[in-house]
């Protein structure tokens, strides 16, 4: 049974990674919360005289012998293409991306499709513990299509933030960036407070026309609609020349989000350390689709004192879940730092699990705009958290919290996500989705835009 969501919830006995320096982490503790809000973290919350009366008041879930731990959260993804996921695995390069789906599937999508698409990742993101998604959203053909997208999260009922951006190709109405404005005052903290709305961009015309390429007039828009900005594909020369360029123009600022940020020069990674903006690498789309030098910026971005966070991209032809890039990024960072040994000119410190599970939690929420929100088990914070099992047959006996949420766990010991208090997920099964009904209404999409194509 669900937990009634009139009373105060309290979670004991589990392993508590909080992910805020301030408040330390628990071998086995307590988590206080309150309508969509964290009360508090601690040891033993019914003996705490200043939470006894509403921990003794609140439904209890036993989560001994599991991780309570707080939600991924993605800083970057183009979930209109679910129902396309994994139709190009073995994808050659960006090119062939460029040309198979955003050139000759995006132009055959409908709004529905948008909706169908987006639910889909949102509904997967959850079942996986991303309780805040990104949505890079760059196929807003219309403004039927950007409504569908952004009720696509709604009805997930996943922290939702829409970042719109227009087509790269084919015929469309150019209502962006015009209609961001009708998005922001519709959208923007709907949805129960859910949703946010921000500008998409990519950072120079090569791949789609100078009119998608961020600069003084995009910046424009994002700063009298007082929202911040994502920067897709930003990498190699030319991008470090748009980043040099952005800063003479007064336009690189701590509310822009730069995506990839492979093959930077030195020069771009200084002047984006000045100006505090965040980053999104998405480590399998960097290496795999192979993203200018194809090796994710960590050590880079690290050098130039920012810490980033992690990105799912392209579902057509990556995987769809946050421990996938944590372990990928781990690895990768790892095997350079070592290889440095051999004469390369890599750092040689090694970053670790807790790193990673910083740039997936705590620094994706910075991105998102929302490090005062959601992120990690601050008391006051949105109660976005999980229960992850830490004695199934794949990671038991549990000897350390971190290592088990980073290197040992996945999709499948994810018992239960809450997003601001509500269960999306419960018992292993995502609340409220008809698994075969969902199936069917993806495979009728999937199967009319490649019709329509
Ligand atoms: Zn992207």
């Amino acid at each position: 049974m669900i937990f009634p969501n009139d009373r105060p919830v309290l979670l004991t006995g589990g392993a508590v990674v909080t992910m805020d320096p301030a408040v330390p982490d628990l071998d086995a503790g307590d988590v206080l919360i309150a309508g969509s809000r964290i009360v508090a973290v601690g040891p033993d919350l019914r003996a705490d005289p200043e939470h006894a009366v509403t921990a003794g008041a609140a439904h209890v879930l036993d989560t001994r012998g599991k991780i309570v731990s707080p939600g991924f959260v993605d800083s970057h993804r183009h979930a209109w293409q679910a129902q396309l996921r994994r139709s190009i695995p073995d994808v050659s390069d960006l090119g062939a991306y460029v040309t198979s789906t955003l050139a000759g599937i995006a132009p055959a999508y409908t709004p529905h499709d948008m909706y169908v698409g987006t639910r889909l990742a949102a509904l997967t993101a959850l079942d996986a513990g991303i309780t805040t998604m990104l949505d890079f959203s760059h196929n807003s053909r219309t403004a039927a299509h950007s409504d569908a997208a952004v009720h696509a999260l709604i009805d997930a009922g996943i922290r939702g933030v829409h970042a719109s951006m227009g087509p790269h190709f084919g015929e469309w109405d150019r209502q962006w960036p015009g209609d961001l404005e009708r998005l922001v005052s519709t959208f923007h903290g709907g949805g129960d407070g859910l949703i946010t709305v921000r500008l998409a961009a990519l950072s120079t015309g090569e791949i789609g026309g100078p009119a998608l390429a961020y600069g003084p007039g995009l910046a424009g828009v994002a700063r009298d609609l007082d929202i911040r900005a994502s920067i897709d594909a930003v990498f190699g020369v030319s991008s470090s020349e748009a980043i040099l360029r952005w800063r003479r123009e007064g336009i690189l600022d701590s509310r822009l989000t730069l995506i990839h940020a492979t093959g930077l020069t030195r020069e771009a990674w200084q002047a984006m350390g000045d100006a505090g903006v965040t980053v999104s690498l998405a480590p399998t789309s960097d290496a795999q689709i192979g993203l200018e030098t194809a090796v994710p910026a960590v050590d880079e971005a690290l050098a130039a004192g920012i810490r980033p966070s992690l990105s799912i991209d392209v579902e057509v032809a990556l995987a769809s879940d946050m421990v996938t890039q944590m372990r990928a990024l781990h690895t990768i960072q790892r095997m350079r730092a070592v290889n440095a040994a051999y004469g390369t000119d890599a750092p040689v410190h090694r970053i670790t699990t807790r790193d990673v599970l910083d740039f997936a939690t705590v620094q994706g929420a910075r991105a998102n705009g929302l490090g005062e929100v959601t992120g990690s088990l601050t008391p006051g914070k949105q109660a976005d958290l999980l229960v992850v099992r830490a004695e199934d047959v794949n990671n038991m006996p549990l000897n350390d919290a971190v290592g088990t949420l980073v290197l040992g766990a996945d999709a499948r010991n994810i018992e239960t996500v809450l997003v601001a208090g509500k269960p999306r997920k419960w018992a292993g099964e995502l609340v409220g989705v008809d698994l075969d009904a969902l199936r069917a209404e993806v495979t009728a999409s999937r199967d009319d835009i490649l019709r329509r194509r």
